[in-house]
């Protein structure tokens, strides 16, 4: 049935759409190269309007029967789909490394499990999404979460397996169908999901994937009058675009966007532990959403503090992510290397000097040294963009008023981490950070029970346990009167 594919690293990964259930080329590639050794990967289908239809189509076709199975119908299935996610641990990751440079021993031992579990989590919760009721005086209120429809479903590069099935499988438990557009910087992990599902028994157009550059095939997936719902994981600047193609067919969007989160750090913490959270958030060169990059320190301790920070950065080991060592692999293109050395410029310029770091490192073409700035006021572009790399701000202060005012000086809102000796200062200070998650004491750790999601240009929503499906479904009350039949239920 597949037609074009390519081999990375001894996995065979069709390079073509995956539509109505089965493999589609188009005429029209473009080129996937690693970020790890520049070698090119895949010449992958690029779709547009035509691809973006017909998968639609397809979802459209699909969706009644999937809807009708059920949660208990769809339980079995997507139990098989998760499992055959596992079974390919070692595979996925392997070619989610050379197409997106994370790490290896990462993705063999979080993510790519984690993108199973985001599957099966999801179908286990839908079996207990309906049967809530609300009494009334004069009626029952039954809440019941019935299928929206369509999903479009948009993820980025840095983690592309990962932030698509925490996607796919709350809208599949849910009894939707989906068209995924995957990142053209790393499109091959969402090929192999496809396969995946298609083996697991996912009937064709219930899982549907385009591949293409956003500007085209995503903006093409996004205008599609008949979708019912849009889940976009991106950059603010792209959310806005979603956003008025959403707006125009009044279609429901959730978005997952950028973060400038703040690590505030307090005199009384474990500063050991702390200066190895901060050298953690170098991990994947910095290209993650949720990384603290604005470091908050209190002014009684910073100096020690910044010997402290700066011999764990030390040990943030640069090199091939497939190897062990490595805690700090490449930038993913040449294109987003040219823009975080631009950051890295204008800050400079700006007044702001680097501590360490600041230049490419002598590793390979697209690696960047872990750099942290100091001398930067709140208001340097360095302080209020997002960079995606591995460029950390230094900044102090001397009360719980002014780290507040701090972290929260800038137009995100993603995440924050704390760490504090005085659990009552700390919640404290927790509850006045404009952040969809706070860490306190610890970094990174996510319950997919837990409501996600970011506050102001952070994005729109919350996604995660009960959150998802608030999304995915379309609720319902039937609202039944009390008394009012003439036969009543179970008699
Ligand atoms: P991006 O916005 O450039 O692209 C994301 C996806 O949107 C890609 O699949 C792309 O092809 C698609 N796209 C681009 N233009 C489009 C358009 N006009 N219409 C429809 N789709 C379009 O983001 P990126 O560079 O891939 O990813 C980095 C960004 O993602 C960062 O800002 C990062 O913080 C954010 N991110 C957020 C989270 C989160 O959970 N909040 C997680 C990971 C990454």
């Amino acid at each position: 049935m597949t037609t074009n594919t390519v081999t990375v690293e001894g996995v065979e990964v069709s390079t073509d759409h995956w539509i109505d259930g089965r493999r589609v080329s188009s005429a029209e590639r473009f080129a996937d190269m690693s970020p790890v050794d520049g070698s090119h990967l895949a010449d992958v289908a690029s779709g547009g309007r035509a691809e973006a239809d017909a998968a639609v189509d397809a979802a459209r076709r699909a969706f009644p029967a999937w809807a009708a199975l059920g949660p208990e119908g769809r339980l079995p299935i997507l139990k098989r789909f998760a499992e055959g996610l596992r079974a390919r641990v070692g595979e996925l990751s392997a070619v989610e490394t050379m197409d997106n440079g994370s790490l290896l021993m990462a993705n063999v031992h979080r993510v790519v499990p984690r993108a199973a579990q985001n599957i099966e989590f999801f179908a286990d919760w839908a079996m207990t999404l309906d049967g809530h009721t609300i009494d009334s005086p004069e009626v029952v209120n039954h809440v019941k979460y019935d299928p929206a429809g369509v999903a479009a479903l948009i993820t980025p590069w840095n983690a592309p397996l990962m932030l698509t099935t925490w996607k796919v499988g709350p809208a599949l438990a849910a009894g939707n169908t989906v068209v995924v557009k995957p990142p053209e910087w790393a499109p091959l992990t969402c090929s192999l999901m496809a396969d995946i599902a298609h083996a697991a028994g996912v009937p064709a157009g219930v899982l549907n994937v385009v591949q293409g550059i956003g500007e085209t095939a995503g903006d093409a997936l996004v205008n599609n009058p008949d979708l019912n719902r849009i889940s976009f994981t991106g950059s603010t600047d792209t959310a806005r675009l979603i956003g008025q193609a959403a707006a125009r067919s009044i279609t429901a969007m959730s978005a997952e966007l950028g973060g400038k989160s703040p690590f505030i750090v307090c005199a009384d913490t474990d500063l050991d532990a702390a200066a190895q959270t901060v050298a953690g958030q170098y991990n994947n060169a910095g290209q993650v959403c949720l990384a603290g990059t604005r470091i908050l320190v209190e002014d009684s301790i910073a100096a020690p503090f910044l010997e402290k920070v700066r011999e764990a950065s030390q040990r943030m080991t640069l090199g091939d992510p497939r190897d062990k060592a490595t805690r700090v692999g490449p930038l993913i293109t040449r294109e987003h290397f040219d823009r975080v050395a631009g950051f890295v410029d204008r800050a400079r310029t700006d007044g702001a000097t680097p501590l360490w770091g600041g230049s490419r490192a002598d590793v390979g073409a697209l690696y960047f040294q872990p750099t942290m700035f100091g001398d930067v006021a709140s208001d340097m572009e360095i302080a209020q963009k997002e960079v995606f790399g591995p460029v950390l701000i230094w900044q102090t202060f001397s009360s719980d008023d002014e780290v507040i005012a701090i972290a929260n000086n800038t137009r995100y809102g993603l995440a924050g981490t704390l760490f504090c000796g005085d659990e009552a200062r700390a919640m404290r200070i927790a509850s006045r950070v404009v952040a969809g998650t706070l860490w306190v004491n610890c970094f990174f750790v996510r319950d997919l029970a837990a409501p996600f999601g970011g506050s102001r240009q952070s994005g729109i929503g919350r996604e995660g346990g009960s959150w998802s499906f608030d999304f995915y479904a379309d609720i319902k009350n039937i609202s039944v009167r009390k008394g009012g039949f003439k036969t009543p239920t179970g008699a």
